[in-house]
């Protein structure tokens, strides 16, 4: 059977951006809607020799799904919850789902406990009652944009505020079914497939074999979501999370839910002064609390607490609390516990780790049900979402402009150091910005809002140099978003020519003829 794809027309413009608002171009477009239609496109393409780029719910902000040309594989049609397992090992329920199921609506029936299981085997209907009389149970990643795609966040390893205690996605798939540019299908499970060494072999369903040598290039100790996963004897599967659609598309993944904490409460603490909020942070970080846990450090500059009241005055934004001018550093702490008591004494703990510091812990939004703890989530969200929406707006005039947003993370020992170079360098440059971010991980998003094409040029000769600093300190690029197709020449800088040739080794075993996602990672 022949897969067809469809000529990109206006009305398909859409398709050829992401949240990085960088455009790209392509001719033709698909959406299959079955494994089957996504092997049949891949080897037809093959046949053609097009170029194809993978797009999820290009929520993405690298530009890994923008096309340069060739054919769009759009997954959003490719969106059911295919099963559900129990593992007895881990005690743990596993989901089957396809790619292009969003994360929102992944919440939503894990939330309301209902699945469409239509055509489920017997056995994974059965596994269903059982979870349906289990309790509440989760799955943790959480980058902030809920409308990503499972498979996108696979491909970026993403994470969120969570990750502070729960980790990146990786930690969360069990399995992975992934189709080659070729169209050939490998399955992989978790402490099934693993490499001898750094020496890898694969075979797949058709009985291709796909072998070579991962990378050896030291794996920062932060943090990390720049080039391919390596590791001496590592799980394959990990091979796969992370590369961002280079290697294969993933057309379908076996996550793995944990049972939801009795109890989660949440704070939004503004302090007097950026210090006091950094001296907070590191005394939480070593918090412990006898029945309970930190689960996410989020920070938020003055200069970002600004922009938000600001956007206050538009309908978008106007759910955003006032916030008085003393307000002037923020600190997002969520804490999980075994119940409402424990959760509430660590809360009140942390309350007074940040009057110790110098704040006041009437200067507090303090939020002790879902209901509550959504506003906040909103107000964290609001920063990068505002961010983008005014670039949308000096687009119209200035179509040159992109966000200059960091993605980078720096090891323990470094957060004050990166801190002051950003606040140093940027507090001269004339340039409007904000900072905000993930600070448990040492993790923080600088976002230049350029007003000129001058100070977009400005912004990006920062933007390196701060990327060669954080790679002096032993950092990465990019933590969670990935490099796609604007952070290339960072990782250059971070792994040399010999990690990008080394890379380029493994890309070549799984797609010689280097048809998927060109320029996402290796560059345009
Ligand atoms: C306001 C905002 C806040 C954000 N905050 C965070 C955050 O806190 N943490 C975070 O990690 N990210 C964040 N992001 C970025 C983004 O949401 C994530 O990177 C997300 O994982 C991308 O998923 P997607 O489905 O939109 O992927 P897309 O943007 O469609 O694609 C991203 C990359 O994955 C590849 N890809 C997509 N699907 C597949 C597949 N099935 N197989 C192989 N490759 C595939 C694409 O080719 C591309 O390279 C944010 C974005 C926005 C707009």
């Amino acid at each position: 059977m022949d897969y067809q794809w469809e000529t990109v027309t206006k009305e398909y413009q859409d398709y050829l951006r992401d949240e990085s608002r960088s455009v790209g171009h392509a001719e033709y477009i698909s959406f299959p809607d079955s494994e089957e239609a996504l092997v049949g496109i891949m080897k037809q393409s093959s046949e053609e020799n097009l170029q194809v780029t993978v797009q999820g719910a290009r929520t993405g902000i690298s530009a890994g799904a923008v096309p340069q040309g060739g054919l769009i594989l759009n997954l959003s049609r490719m969106n059911r919850v295919l099963g559900m397992e129990y593992d007895e090992k881990m005690e743990a329920y596993t989901l089957r789902v396809q790619p292009g199921v969003i994360l929102s609506e992944l919440r939503e029936m894990l939330e309301n406990k209902s699945f469409d299981s239509s055509g489920w085997a017997e056995y994974d209907q059965a596994v269903l009652k059982r979870f349906q009389e289990d309790g509440d149970w989760f799955f943790p990643p959480d980058p902030t944009e809920a409308s990503a795609s499972i498979g996108g966040m696979i491909a970026c390893n993403a994470s969120g505020a969570r990750s502070f205690h729960f980790g990146p996605v990786r930690e969360y798939v069990q399995g992975l079914r992934v189709v080659t540019a070729q169209g050939d299908m490998i399955a992989l499970e978790r402490d099934r497939e693993r490499a001898n060494d750094h020496a890898f072999a694969l075979t797949s369903e058709s009985g291709h074999l796909f072998q070579g040598a991962l990378p050896e290039y030291p794996w920062p100790k932060v943090k990390n979501a720049s080039g391919y996963y390596t590791a001496a004897g590592m799980d394959l599967l990990d091979l796969f999370i992370g590369s961002e659609g280079t290697l294969g598309v993933v057309a379908e993944a076996c996550i793995r839910l944990i049972r939801e904490p009795a109890a989660m409460w949440s704070m939004t603490a503004f302090f007097p002064d950026e210090e006091s909020a950094v001296t907070y942070v590191e005394k939480m970080k070593k918090a412990q609390f006898p029945g309970a846990y930190t689960a996410a450090l989020e920070y938020f500059n003055s200069r970002a607490l600004d922009f938000l009241r600001e956007q206050r005055k538009q309908p978008a934004f106007a759910a955003i609390p006032e916030m008085p001018p003393e307000f002037h550093t923020a600190i997002y702490t969520e804490i999980h516990g075994d119940d409402e008591d424990t959760v509430s004494e660590a809360m009140m703990a942390a309350c007074e780790v940040l009057v110790e510091v110098g704040g006041d812990d009437e200067m507090t939004w303090i939020a002790t049900n879902p209901r509550e703890m959504e506003k906040l989530h909103f107000f964290r969200h609001a920063t990068p979402e505002a961010v983008n929406l005014c670039i949308d707006e000096r687009r119209k005039s200035l179509p040159a402009l992109t966000k200059l947003g960091t993605d980078m993370a720096v090891p323990d020992a470094s957060l004050i150091k990166v801190l002051e170079m950003y606040n140093r360098t940027l507090s001269d440059s004339g340039l409007e910005w904000v900072m905000f971010g993930h600070i448990g991980d040492n993790h923080i998003h600088v976002n230049i809002l350029p007003n000129s094409l001058k100070e977009y040029e400005q912004g990006k000769k920062m933007y390196q140099e701060w990327a060669e600093a954080v790679i002096a300190m032993g950092g990465t690029v990019s933590a969670e978003h990935g490099i796609g197709k604007l952070k290339a020449r960072m990782l250059r800088d971070m792994y040399g020519y010999d990690g990008m040739a080394m890379m380029a080794e493994v890309k070549k075993v799984f797609d010689p003829a280097g048809r998927l996602n060109p320029g996402s990672i290796f560059g345009v």
